[in-house]
């Protein structure tokens, strides 16, 4: 679809849709929200079409189209680590000034997207279709629809005129979606004088619960598992497969693989955690409510440690997790390879001691043919805190536009950039300003079709706004 015939689009869907959900009149602070909506669609749709699916990633286009926006905008931004991160990558910077007085707050989010595969898609992935009242494509949610409605709040506060006690900054990273990615390391190594003053990273990782239209409850990101996968190597000697050979290395992974297949490391309740259930516990009726409000006791009944073990999220948060995921040997029959080897997706909860894990993990295997290493670089440990102005920002937000929803601090299962930014003294919490539901949101996961709902990218930018607002 060429951009004038989805411009269209936009325009005759978008019509009927903001005059119920948002006031076309200018509030007090002058800014024109339903304008603003339509802005921010546009700009998404814009941002989608620039294909970042990484590898390659190409995200220095993505950071020159933002740079135009910034710069027509009259906000100082920089295109940054070009040489660091390789051809066609960058990260991309940019600061709304305040008076000071306050430390600075940075809206963060990655300009890569994972890839997209059209044959399962409706519609062009990387065409930014606004279609049915979504903005449909690869990024839609994560990460360019939550970025686009970063940038539109910071375009809205600079409009307003609103004197700022903290600076408002803007952070696009290049590289996220690989495992062992670089974009946030590098720009977190090279520009500490950019962050000097950050005292918040508002970031990904968390998301809101939406039934029958009801926000249920939002969450905040606050604190992530480690990743420190181990890839498991054994040497043997080669050979044609038609002779006996006991030296083949597969004939060692094998029992290892097993015993490690069986292995459950033990169900450990940190106090992100433990609040995590509190906080939810009010969704649920009779004795599961009593249970979530003491999983500690919780757990020591069988009854309620199935029930809540048997939800695959609340598993992970409670414990460290090693799943098998690739397995290499030879690729031939008749071969008899040289070297068997297997990766190991581990996940540690923060205050886990990689080295005491690691033994915990050999005395599982104590085969010395076994040979292990460390897949990915390590990332600081992201651990709350909990008690900060910007969780009790969004608990305030979350009360007034959803009176009776709750707010849960959560804990990441799976990795953001937001441990890159913690050796800085930096506070990272991931927010998410849309109202998504399940299925929405589960798509948004690197799925298929993936899209987000016009009407939420106008509520998402009004809350980054708000937020912005209320921590000055
Ligand atoms: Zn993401």
């Amino acid at each position: 679809m060429s951009d004038r015939v989805s411009r269209l689009v936009a325009v005759f869907v978008l019509a009927p849709m903001l005059s119920a959900h948002a006031q076309s009149r200018p509030t007090f602070d002058g800014l024109d929200w339903s304008a603003l909506t339509t802005e921010a669609v546009g700009l998404l749709s814009e941002y989608i079409r620039i294909n970042t699916t990484n590898p390659p990633g190409n995200e220095l286009a993505g950071a020159r189209f933002l740079k135009r926006v910034f710069d027509r905008e009259g906000i100082e931004a920089q295109i940054l680590d070009t040489t660091e991160l390789g051809v066609g990558r960058a990260n991309f910077y940019a600061r709304l000034r305040g008076r000071g007085g306050k430390r600075a707050v940075a809206l963060v989010h990655h300009i890569d997207v994972v890839p997209a595969d059209r044959r399962f898609w409706t519609v062009d992935p990387f065409a930014g279709i606004v279609q049915d009242g979504y903005v449909w494509g690869r990024g839609a949610i994560d990460f360019k629809g939550q970025g686009i409605a970063h940038l539109v709040a910071m375009l809205a506060l600079k409009r307003s005129g609103i004197a700022l006690t903290r600076d408002v900054v803007f952070i696009a990273n290049a590289d996220e979606e690989l495992l062992g990615a670089r974009g946030a390391a590098v720009f977190v190594q090279r520009h500490a004088d950019l962050l000097r003053d950050v005292e918040y990273v508002i970031n990904e990782g968390a998301w809101n619960r939406i039934e029958n239209g009801r926000l249920l409850f939002y969450s905040v990101a606050v604190a992530e598992k480690m990743n420190f996968s181990q890839r498991l190597t054994v040497r043997g000697t080669p050979g044609h497969g038609s002779r006996p050979n006991n030296d083949n290395p597969v004939l060692a992974l094998l029992p290892a693989l097993d015993s490690l297949a069986r292995f459950e490391a033990p169900l450990t309740l940190t106090p992100v955690v433990a609040r995590y259930f509190r906080e939810i516990a009010p969704m649920y009726g009779g004795e599961q409510r009593q249970w979530l409000e003491d999983v500690g006791a919780a757990l020591t009944n069988d009854r309620a440690r199935a029930w809540i073990l048997s939800d695959p999220a609340w598993h992970a948060y409670l414990r460290n997790t090693v799943q098998i995921t690739v397995l290499t040997a030879s690729d031939k029959t008749n071969l008899v390879p040289a070297e068997a080897s297997a990766e190991l997706d581990i996940r540690l909860l923060p205050g886990t001691d990689t080295a005491m894990f690691l033994a915990s993990l050999r005395r599982v295997v104590p085969d010395p043919r076994v040979k292990w290493t460390r897949i990915f670089p390590v990332k600081s440990a992201l651990d709350g805190p909990m008690e900060t102005d910007l969780f009790r920002a969004v608990e305030r937000l979350a009360r007034e536009r959803d009176p009776g929803a709750l707010v849960a601090p959560l804990l990441v299962p799976g990795g953001t950039d937001m441990p890159w930014y913690r050796p800085l003294g930096i506070i990272a919490h991931g927010v998410d300003p849309f109202r998504l539901e399940r299925s929405e949101q589960q798509r948004g996961l690197h799925g298929n079709d993936e899209r987000v709902p016009v009407t939420s990218i106008g509520s998402g930018v009004r809350f980054v706004y708000d937020l912005l607002r209320s921590l000055q």
